[in-house]
């Protein structure tokens, strides 16, 4: 238990904004949670859920709060920062969970004015659900925590940036920064390449006419069921990601075209040894991501202990 802010507000209470929620709780990081979303449905649903302290309002929420958090989609960050940007108490930490960062820094900062310190952030942490039923204690254990601190700033500001630090760990994450840029970059590649792979995949098999959809289904554990689970992602979080990281999305989505190519001419003219050279690199990716703790090496995905 480490209590990190005395008051803390949540604006969204969907799967990120209601687990930040009962882990703050469950870790003691936070003696009063104060929760306002646009949806006066989620509102009542988090209050029946006991999450916290649900207001009417963004404003009413961040009232004395030390510690902000902005837990809607992408493209309503900047609604979520105007919405409550009266309210903000000075020298309080704002920071949000967006998935793509340079275009939040651009469309929230510009809300927030220079009494408070805002801090990006980036849980990489997350399932396909969403809403605040979605939400729990653990989701952020043992996952990484991308900060990506604005540039030349003071040194109160650094230490509200250390400060935030200590809330994600206590929340059981670990921790990295980096800046907005590379962030994009880098998740481009590990995160919203994979979805548009998965959310094409999923569409075109539907469409194909020679294979019957009961059939896709029922023959999907042969690698299809693990793509259906990525394209369940929510539509309008992954609209707004890719409508707000488009240069770096384009530029891997070139690169994994180019490959793409490649690995349909070794098809056609039988290059089987480049076909194995490249399954069996990728291979070698799976095992160092289980070694790094991001996935469980359990048969099955350990879904077979789950159930
Ligand atoms: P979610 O479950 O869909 O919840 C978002 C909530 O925010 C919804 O209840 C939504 O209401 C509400 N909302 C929308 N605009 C608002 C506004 N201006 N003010 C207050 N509330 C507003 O979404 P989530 O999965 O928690 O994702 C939240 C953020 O975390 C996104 O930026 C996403 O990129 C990021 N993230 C998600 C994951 C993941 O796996 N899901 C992982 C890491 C980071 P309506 O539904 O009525 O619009």
């Amino acid at each position: 238990m480490a209590l990190i802010f005395d008051r803390i507000a949540i604006i969204g209470i969907g799967l990120i904004g209601a687990s930040i929620a009962r882990a703050a709780r469950e870790h003691g990081a936070a003696n009063t949670i104060c929760l306002y979303d646009a949806n006066p449905a989620v509102r009542q649903r988090a209050h029946e859920l006991g999450l916290g302290e649900v207001s009417d309002s963004a404003e009413e929420a961040v009232k004395n709060a030390e510690l902000v958090v902005l837990a809607v989609p992408v493209g309503a960050m900047a609604d979520a920062a105007a919405s409550c940007a009266s309210g903000l108490k000075i020298g309080a930490i704002v920071t949000d969970v967006g998935s793509v960062k340079q275009a939040v820094v651009e469309a929230a900062a510009a809300h927030l004015g220079p009494n408070v310190y805002f801090i990006p952030g980036h849980p990489i942490a997350g399932t396909e659900h969403s809403g605040p039923d979605a939400g729990f204690a653990t989701l952020f254990h043992n996952r990484w925590h991308i900060l990506t601190p604005l540039a030349n700033q003071t040194e109160a500001y650094a230490a509200a940036v250390d400060q935030l630090d200590e809330f994600w760990r206590a929340l059981g994450a670990n921790v990295e920064r980096m800046d907005a840029e590379r962030h994009d970059v880098v998740l481009a590649v590990t995160s919203h390449l994979p979805h548009l792979i998965a959310f094409n995949i999923v569409a075109m098999a539907e469409d194909l006419e020679n294979v019957t959809e009961s059939e896709v289904v029922k023959y999907s554990a042969s690698g299809f069921r693990d793509f259906t689970r990525i394209a369940a992602s929510d539509p309008t979080m992954w609209r707004d990601v890719f409508l707000n990281n488009r240069e770096p999305v384009l530029e891997v989505l070139a690169r994994f075209s180019e490959d793409l190519a490649a690995l349909q001419r070794a098809i056609r003219w039988g290059e089987g040894e480049t076909l194995y050279a490249l399954f069996d690199r990728a291979r070698r990716m799976r095992r160092e991501v289980i070694e790094a703790g991001q996935e469980t090496p359990a048969p099955n995905w350990g879904r077979d202990e789950q159930s």
